[in-house]
C-alpha cells in the first residue's frame, strides 16, 4: 500500500550541524512491522546530539543507528495505519506510542529476564520524525483512548523515570534530583507520588528550576550560586539525602549528587557524564555503603504497564512539562531553542 508513496521527513544528511527537510519515500512494510501515521514526536537529548553532531554522535551514530542519511528521532505516537502480514500484537487503527530499544531475545541478557540490557540492542531502521514511521510489531504499544497524543509522545522518556525510581524506596525519605531537563522533571514526578518527604532540585537553569517548583519540588538549588552540597546537608540535619537521581550528566553536578547522599542512601544515574566521573570511591560510596544504579532505557514492559496506568487514571499529568511545541518545518527553531537548554520537552508535528 506504502510503495511509490512520498512523505515529508527530518533528515540528518552530513556529518555537521542541522538536518533538512526533505521529501522521502513512505516505507514499505515487511514482515513483523508496523507503519504508523505519526501525531506527535518529541526531541529527545540524543536527537540534539545528533542534530548539533558532536563528539558523541560521531562516535557512536554510525555504529548504533548505521550512518547518514538517516531521518532524525524516535520518541512518538502516532496511529497505526499497515501492518506485515505476520503482525498480531496491533491493527490499522491502534493508537501507539513506541518502546526504542530493540532487544535480541536470546543473548544472556536476554534470557535471564533482562532484555532491557541487551548485549545486542537494535534501534529502529530510521527515524521518526516524519509523516510515517516503520516500527517492529515488538515496539508498538498500545494506548489507552483518554491519553492525548502529545501525552502519548512522552511514554519513552517518562518509562527511563519509572524504571530508575523502582529501584529506590522513597516514602518518608528525602530525595534530590541532579540535573532538571525532561527525565529529571519526571524523576520529581516520580518522588512525589512515591510519598518523598522532602524534595531538592539542582540545576543551573533558572528556567528549568521554575518547572521543577511546578513540579513540586521543597527546594530549588542552583551550583552558580549556592554551595548545593552544604544547603542539602543544612536543611537534612547533616545527613544528606536518602535518594539522588542524577540525570545531568555533568561530571561536577554527579559528584555533588554523590556529596550529598546520605549513608545508606541510593544514587541513580540516568545522565550520561560528559567526561570521565571522577568521584572519591571511599567516601563517596564505599564508607557510605551507598547503591549505585545505572539506569538505561526503560524495564520492558513492566514500565510501560505502570506508566500507561499512572497517565490513563489521573494520577498524574506530564502536559505540564511540554513548554514548546512546533510544526516539522520549523524544527530549526526547535532545535536552537534546545541547544541553549531553556526548554522542558519540545515536540514536533507534521504539519
Ligand atoms: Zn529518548
Ligand atoms: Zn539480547
Amino acid at each position: 500500500m506504502s510503495r511509490g508513496k512520498k512523505m515529508r521527513a527530518i533528515v540528518k544528511t552530513k556529518p555537521e550541524i542541522g538536518a533538512e527537510y526533505l521529501e522521502v519515500d513512505v516505507p514499505v512494510v515487511g514482515a513483523g512491522e508496523v507503519l504508523v501515521k505519526v501525531r506527535v514526536c518529541a526531541i529527545c537529548g540524543t536527537d540534539i546530539h545528533i542534530y548539533q553532531w558532536n563528539n558523541w554522535a560521531a562516535a557512536n551514530v554510525p555504529r548504533a543507528y548505521g550512518g547518514l542519511p538517516r531521518i532524525m528521532g524516535h520518541e512518538f505516537c502516532g496511529d497505526v495505519v499497515e501492518v506485515g502480514p505476520d503482525v498480531t500484537k496491533v491493527k490499522p487503527g491502534d493508537r501507539i506510542a513506541a518502546e526504542t530499544h530493540i532487544p535480541c531475545g536470546q543473548c544472556f541478557l536476554c534470557r535471564i529476564g533482562k532484555q532491557f540490557n541487551c548485549q545486542n540492542v537494535r534501534r529502529f531502521k530510521n527515524g521518526v520524525f516524519a509523516e510515517y514511521a516503520l516500527i517492529p510489531e515488538f515496539s508498538a504499544e498500545k494506548i489507552p483512548n483518554d491519553i492525548p497524543y502529545e501525552v502519548a509522545a512522552l511514554f519513552e522518556p517518562f518509562g527511563v523515570a519509572v524504571h530508575g525510581a523502582s529501584h529506590v524506596r522513597m516514602v518518608g525519605d528525602t530525595v534530590s534530583v541532579i540535573g532538571v531537563g525532561p527525565i529529571g522533571l519526571f524523576c520529581i514526578v516520580m518522588a512525589k507520588i512515591m510519598g518523598a518527604s522532602t524534595i531538592f532540585a539542582s540545576d543551573i537553569s533558572d528556567y528549568r528550576l521554575s518547572l521543577a517548583k511546578i513540579a513540586g519540588v521543597d527546594y530549588i538549588l542552583n551550583p552558580n550560586k549556592e554551595d548545593v552540597v552544604s544547603k542539602v546537608k543544612g536543611l537534612t540535619e547533616g545527613l544528606g539525602v536518602g535518594v539522588v537521581f542524577e540525570t545531568s550528566g555533568n561530571v561536577r553536578g554527579a559528584k555533588q549528587g554523590f556529596e550529598m547522599l546520605r549513608k545508606s542512601g541510593s544514587c541513580v544515574m540516568i545522565g550520561l557524564p560528559s567526561e570521565p566521573l571522577v568521584l572519591d570511591a571511599g567516601s563517596d560510596i564505599v564508607w557510605k555503603g551507598a547503591n549505585v544504579y545505572g539506569i538505561h532505557g526503560r524495564d520492558n514492559f513492566t514500565t510501560w504497564e505502570i506508566a500507561k496506568n499512572l497517565l490513563a487514571k489521573n494520577k498524574i499529568d506530564l502536559k505540564n512539562f511540554i513548554t514548546h511545541r512546533f510544526k516539522f518545518e520549523h524544527f530549526k527553531k526547535a532545535f536552537d531553542l534546545c541547544q541553549i537548554g531553556e526548554t522542558g520537552k519540545v515536540i514536533l508535528f507534521p504539519d
